[in-house]
């Protein structure tokens, strides 16, 4: 076999095989293939696209391209999640804790940003102590004693993934149904849990921008998940406007903790119970996704949930008092005001160009080296459908270096559209793909 004539067979138009799309992977691993051979297949894979074999192939390929997690000392039926991002999505701060004070064990692997903010691992960080590098062992050990652990993904989990990811990301390959269904897919099959919620973005400020796309992407999704004997569901979720009013990341981790008090905002309230009771229906804990809500819904207003965060915090080297003392996370120097220049509602946000003007003050990185500010981001004060008078703040932004900060409001200024006619809110939950009772 050689790299050519691969990269020919598919430019063609070809049906790769198992063996063919597993030297691929192995070889680009090892480094016997060279980046302009895999940029070529990946181009070409690009124009001609995957059949769903050859996705489940390329998926395996890559899920044992590295270590994978047995979780299985762990009781219970494991549940991840997965968000294809967006801007101000904490979701996987609050739904975890909901779904642990439930009792569906949470032993889950996220990762950093690129882009609008950190991720997961990030705004986690932003909580001095806090080890988002556990011990497989200690890892593992944790959920059995507390229900719960988020930490990064480790280096040698899904290598060719990565390999490929920054790849994809200098050759205009990543928008490829396969490909990008194939990468996530990997990660969460390596990172083995039993059960795997996805919750699809879509709209500006996604990878997906039409519900058609969305739902193609979730379908493929799902059905990876099913051939890899794991119970699947895939939720399309609103991204036009961003989730919640706060983008960042020690901003976020303050509304995830305000959410989990019962004080967040609707949207993200809703996404977060919807999805954790989806999970909790997967992990065994409630006959339907209706009840699973209902149950999250308890461990959300009792304190359950937030003292499942605090414990979780505590146990990886964070100062719980976070919970309830702020001042603990990192503060921006400088915030800046912006103000609305006429009166009338809010008709939209683009989410796209609120995560580029949060990029700007310092809140993501655009390389993988780059330091990010964990102060810095923006607080939105209104959402779509609000009134507003003019002078009116619509939202603040936040970082320490100012100059940052000027420029990130001339970007943040044009995602807000306002009008003299009231609009309604998008519709949060678009569709749900895979569940059985659906
Ligand atoms: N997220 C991933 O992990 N991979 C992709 O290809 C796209 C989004």
């Amino acid at each position: 076999m050689n790299m050519n004539d691969l990269i020919l067979k598919k430019r063609e138009g070809g049906k790769l095989n198992k063996g063919e799309i597993e030297y691929f992977i192995n070889g680009y691993v090892k480094g016997d293939i060279p980046d302009y051979q895999a940029s070529a297949f990946l181009m070409a894979i690009f124009f001609k696209g995957m059949d769903k074999e050859e996705t489940y192939l390329l998926t395996n390929a890559m899920r044992y391209s590295g270590d994978t997690i047995d979780l299985s000392s762990i009781k219970g039926i494991k549940v991840d999640k997965h968000s294809t991002g967006g801007v101000g999505d904490k979701t996987t701060l609050i739904v975890a804790p909901l779904a642990a004070a439930v009792g569906v064990p949470i032993a889950k692997m996220s990762g950093r940003g690129l882009g609008f903010t950190g991720g997961t691992v990030d705004k986690l960080e932003s909580i001095k102590g806090f080890r988002t590098s556990l011990e497989p062992e200690a890892f593992l050990k944790q959920v059995n004693e507390i229900g719960i652990s988020v930490i990064g993904q480790t280096a040698h989990i899904t290598p060719a993934d990565k390999k490929l990811y920054a790849l994809r990301d200098v050759t205009s390959t990543v928008d490829n149904f396969s490909l990008i269904a194939s990468s996530i897919m990997s990660k969460k099959l390596a990172a083995g849990s039993d059960a795997i919620v996805l919750d699809v973005k879509c709209g500006n400020g996604a990878f997906v921008e039409n519900i058609e796309d969305a739902e193609t992407l979730g379908e493929i999704m799902t059905k990876i998940g099913s051939s890899a004997g794991r119970n699947t569901v895939a939720v399309i979720t609103d991204m036009s406007q961003p989730l919640g009013k706060a983008v960042g990341n020690s901003l976020e981790v303050i509304e995830a903790i305000e959410t989990l008090k019962g004080n967040g905002p609707s949207d993200i309230t809703e996404l977060s119970l919807v999805l954790a009771g989806i999970m909790i229906n997967m992990g065994g804990k409630a006959d339907s996704k209706e009840e699973g809500k209902k149950l999250a819904k308890e461990v959300l207003e009792s304190g359950k949930a937030l003292r499942k965060l605090k414990l979780m915090i505590e146990a990886q080297g964070g100062k719980g008092e976070v919970i309830d003392d702020y001042g603990l996370l990192p503060t921006s120097k400088h915030q800046i005001n912006l103000l609305a220049k006429k009166s009338g509602y809010v008709n939209s946000i683009e989410a796209r160009k609120i995560g580029l003007a949060s990029q700007h003050t310092g809140a993501g990185r655009s390389t993988k080296e780059e330091n990010i500010d964990l102060s810095a981001g923006i607080q939105l004060n209104k959402k779509v459908g609000d009134k507003i008078s003019k002078g009116d703040t619509l939202a603040t932004l936040h970082g320490d270096n100012e100059i940052k900060l000027i420029n990130a409001l001339k970007e943040a200024e044009k995602a807000f559209y306002i009008k003299e006619t009231k609009v309604e809110t998008p519709e949060l939950i678009k569709k749900i793909i895979g569940m059985t009772d659906e």
